[in-house]
């Protein structure tokens, strides 16, 4: 059969269905459903879809379209035209379109819309006619201009006039010039006589600033406009936006065109956009804003203050404007039972965008609506609860990295109530943020790039700023609503956002701004609370709020009660163990031993570990290590007890011992005079512990097999603490890890020593067993490829992804940032392999190791605890190839709690 390019909707019917994204994109797929389905046949203008198949087509063939379109969208015109009783390019009863992108992911602003089209010189004589509303005809007609000029004739030909100079700026400026020459405050006061003038105006600035003519014939009109829409996939902002977001460039748009409804025929008009919930608190209210005589993009644009559909929708920035509810209860009313049906329809929180014209409502779309973190888990509790949906359903709704907002900071609440608060605008990103001022979008990438915290301060934003949005900390603008641009992307992406503060004056040109009196310039500091809308001068401090929130825990449990893999923390101090068991942590899978010597209280242990260092034969060595042993045995004793119940790997020493010894030529001398040595003996003994590529040189467990007695230090200092710790009555399951092994004789090395140790201890202790595993980490490619070998000593395995990235990619962990920008750049690589598994090659060495080490030890334990434990895509990965547990951060433990119950809803139940 043919492929099918168009898919029609309207009038009780439609041939596509919400399913249908992939190809309909995601505008399409809900318009057929909402059209359509037998639940819902809303009141939707008919239209028809042209599929994102020929987005696909039109790319690959040189933008030219598949030769059977035209055909079926001329058929799908007359469908439109049966149900509309009009036709398009009548002279006496036009039917009018719009024509509006549409992708599979939303992907707010960033491509372009067509409204009117099909209104010509001779078809306005026809629609004033029919509607007796000659001031509503014009409007109309020079929105179409505007549109069309700069979309078709501008964006889409490829010209790229300088800032300011574009045309739909120059045909802005004609309007402001007769608004202000006849004190118009709203466009909708504009007379008819001055809206034919500006038409007439408009028409001869086209052809002054294009070199073309505006066209009159409606067909032309259309195809313009349609191509347009497929261009615009390939314009720079939609690339930007799908590079941040990783949305593919081969997905393509959908363009949905579409009968006209118009909200701008007068004051029984309007236009709106609401959320079923709200989408920045996740409360079950209705909430949206609309105007009245206004058209399409006006709400979104921000140019006028949209009033709110009802009174929970009020704000003090919009309280003085009548409420829907109020104005038009009965449409209202209609409105909120849309609104019930859509959410029991779809089982989630809809953004949806309504026309009134005329007393009559009609929905131009549904999706489901960009929410932040504390929303998305509010409206997942709540809807199981009213048994909207599943409990599986409610963790697929929250995304790891809407989780991740809630565990960042707010302003310390104590700061706040002693600061002055600046002004207030919308709150429209929640959360808190400090920084430094910039005024451009360029200006906040430059900055950041340089190692800057930054607040972009806009007018307002637009589609182009979304690179300077990204790399800002937080938004403010002093025009927009809720449902603005900045408001919307900033929902989507979690970031702190205020909106909407008219008490800010911005002098872009000279990168100031004054705020009710105060003065600020680029690079001073503000603050911003994006959950109330305050905002302060300078850097307030911030505190995390997750601990104490209710639905965040409750919501994690329902993880927990989906999720196989265990969750476990990297963590060095007794401190950092309590903070991840607040979290969630089901034990440690990653002390590192060397900790205790950086940092706070570190300094005595570290003269007594450099001592042992440059010691003089083992003898010294010996004794040096008597005079460390207290120190290693308190802090792993420490967090042991922390740990109580759980288990807790500690690795033995890894890194190489140079790094320990210092570099300054003065802090050298006070060495050598502490240690009761010359300077050039301590030179001398520091200078054989130099190499020239120390991360593959004498580290790990090269060092134990070198220095026996460090590793027999070590084990003592685990298994004394044990013993104790038993005898308190603790729940101690210390698990001892190698470090760096590449063959199975090192392993047995270690484990000879372990052994010995561990029968001393018990006589020590007088007790018959202390449990505790011995095992390795498998770290290097040969460990993978030979983990049969290593599973007969290992007693568990724990992934070091890190170390095992740099050595099966051969890129080096310390100097990847040199070239891995152009490999991001040029697409060599989709991600930085440090941060999330390279699946195809490092994740194939870990399969490996799984299997073989499996093999031999069917009930082998095995983890990961690299930096990709803490990464969702690398979890769902080890989940998939059956370890029992990751390891990640503190503040990574709830998302990869998320993680790894999406896993399980994703993979279905693993059987080991
Ligand atoms: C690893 O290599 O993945 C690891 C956890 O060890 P480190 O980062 O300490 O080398
Ligand atoms: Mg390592």
């Amino acid at each position: 059969m043919a492929k099918k390019y168009v898919y029609s909707f309207g009038g009780g019917k439609a041939e596509g269905k919400a399913e249908m994204k992939n190809l309909l994109g995601g505008k399409g797929a809900n318009l057929a459903e909402m059209a359509g389905h037998k639940d819902l046949r809303l009141p939707v203008p008919p239209g028809f879809t042209i599929t994102t198949e020929v987005c696909t087509h039109y790319y690959e063939n040189g933008r030219k379209y598949p030769s059977a379109l035209k055909e079926e969208v001329n058929k799908a015109i007359k469908k439109v035209e049966q149900i509309m009783g009009k036709k398009f390019g009548d002279v006496h009863d036009p039917l009018l379109v719009s024509v509006r992108s549409g992708a599979r992911k939303s992907m707010p602003g960033m491509m372009e819309t067509i409204l009117n089209c099909g209104l010509t010189e001779k078809t306005i004589i026809g629609l004033i006619a029919k509607t007796k509303n000659e001031r509503f005809a014009y409007d109309s007609y020079r929105r179409l201009m505007t549109m069309y000029a700069d979309v078709v004739m501008e964006k889409a030909a490829g010209l790229e006039p300088a800032e300011g100079k574009g045309v739909r700026k120059q045909l802005e400026h004609i309007l402001e010039k007769i608004k202000k020459e006849k004190n118009y405050k709203n466009d909708s006061d504009i007379s008819v006589a001055d809206l034919k003038n500006i038409c007439r105006l408009y028409k001869a600035k086209i052809k002054e600033v294009l070199g073309k003519e505006f066209p009159e014939d409606p067909y032309e009109q259309l195809w313009g406009s349609v191509s347009a829409v497929f261009s615009s996939w390939q314009g720079k902002r939609a690339i930007s936006y799908r590079r941040i977001e990783g949305i593919p460039d081969e997905w393509g748009t959908a363009v949905n065109v579409q009968s006209m409804v118009f909200g701008n025929m007068g004051d029984s008009s309007a236009t709106g956009v609401a959320f079923t919930r709200h989408p920045g608190t996740g409360e079950n209210q209705f909430f949206g804003e609309y105007l009245v005589n206004a058209q399409g993009e006006d709400v979104v644009a921000g140019i006028r203050t949209p009033a709110p559909i009802n009174k929970y929708s009020q704000s003090d920035y919009n309280r003085h404007l009548k409420c829907l509810s109020e104005i038009m209860p009965a449409t209202y009313r209609a409105l909120d039972s849309i609104r019930k049906r859509l959410e029991k329809h779809y089982h989630d929180m809809q953004d949806i965008e309504f026309t009134i014209e005329d007393g009559t409502l009609y929905m131009l779309q549904c999706r489901s609506g960009k929410r932040n973190g504390p929303a998305a888990v509010r409206m997942a509790m709540e809807m199981i609860k009213e048994k909207l949906i599943k409990k599986e359903e409610a963790v697929m709704r929250v995304t790891p990295s809407q989780l991740d907002e809630l565990l960042h900071p707010i302003i310390d609440p104590k700061v706040e109530k002693a600061a002055k608060i600046l002004a207030k605008g919308l709150p429209a990103g929640p959360g808190g943020a400090a920084g430094q001022i910039v005024f451009t979008a360029n200006d906040a990438v430059e900055w950041v790039k340089k190692g800057k915290k930054v607040i972009l301060v806009r007018e307002e934003t637009n589609p182009e700023d979304v690179e300077g949005m990204r790399a800002a900390e937080a938004i403010l603008t002093a025009r927009g609503g809720m449902t603005s641009h900045a408001a919307l992307v900033a929902r989507g992406w979690g970031k702190c956002c205020i909106v909407g503060c008219s008490d800010i004056v911005i002098d872009l040109p000279a990168k100031t701004m004054h705020v009710k009196g105060t003065a600020l310039k680029e690079g001073d500091s503000i603050t911003l609370n994006g959950s109330k809308g305050t905002f302060y001068q300078g850097m307030l401090s911030m505190i995390n709020a997750a601990e104490e929130n209710e639905l965040f825990n409750a919501f994690l449990k329902v993880c927990d009660s989906i999720r196989t893999l265990k969750v476990r923390t990297n963590a060095d101090t007794p401190k950092d163990a309590a903070r991840a068991r607040a979290f969630g942590a089901e034990g440690i899978g990653l002390f590192r031993t060397e900790h205790m010597f950086y940092g706070k209280d570190s300094e005595e242990p570290l003269f007594k570990l450099r001592k042992m260092i440059v010691s003089k034969g083992v003898d010294e060595r010996r004794k040096a290590l008597d005079e460390l042993y207290p120190y290693v045995k308190k802090d792993i004793k420490g967090t042991l007890a922390a740990m109580d119940g759980f288990p807790v790997t500690i690795r033995l020493l890894d890194p190489p011992l140079h790094e320990f010894v210092p570099h300054g030529k003065e802090q050298m001398q006070n060495l050598a005079a502490s240690l009761g040595i010359s300077i050039e003996e301590l030179e001398k003994r520091a200078a054989t512990l130099r190499e020239s590529n120390p991360m593959m040189g004498h580290r790990g467990v090269r060092l134990g097999v070198t220095y026996p007695e460090v590793t027999e230090m070590q084990i003592r200092a685990v298994l004394e603490s044990a013993a104790e710790l038993l005898k308190e009555g603790k729940k101690i399951i210390p698990e001892i890890m190698i470090p760096v092994v590449g063959t199975v004789k090192e392993l047995d090395h270690q484990y000879e020593i372990a052994k010995k140790v561990y029968g001393e201890v018990l006589a020590k202790y007088n007790l018959k067993k202390i449990a505790h595993l011995f095992g390795t980490m498998i770290e290097t490619p040969r460990a993978c490829l030979t983990a049969d070998k290593l599973a007969a000593s290992a007693e568990f395995f724990s992934f070091g992804t890190n170390d095992l990235t740099q050595m099966g990619f051969g890129f080096s962990r310390d100097d990847i940032g040199g070239f891995l920008p152009d490999y991001l750049g040029k697409g060599i690589l989709p991600e930085d392999p440090f941060q999330s598994i390279d699946i195809e090659g490092i994740g194939q060495l870990m399969e490996i190791g799984v299997e073989k080490g499996r093999a031999v030890r069917k009930n082998l334990k095995i983890g990961i605890c690299g930096e990709h434990g803490g990464d969702p895509a690398s979890i769902e990965f080890c989940y998939k190839i059956g370890m029992d547990y990751v390891s990640c951060s503190p503040y990574r433990v709830p998302i990869a709690r998320l993680a790894a119950a999406q896993s399980v809803i994703k993979n279905g139940k693993k059987k080991k």
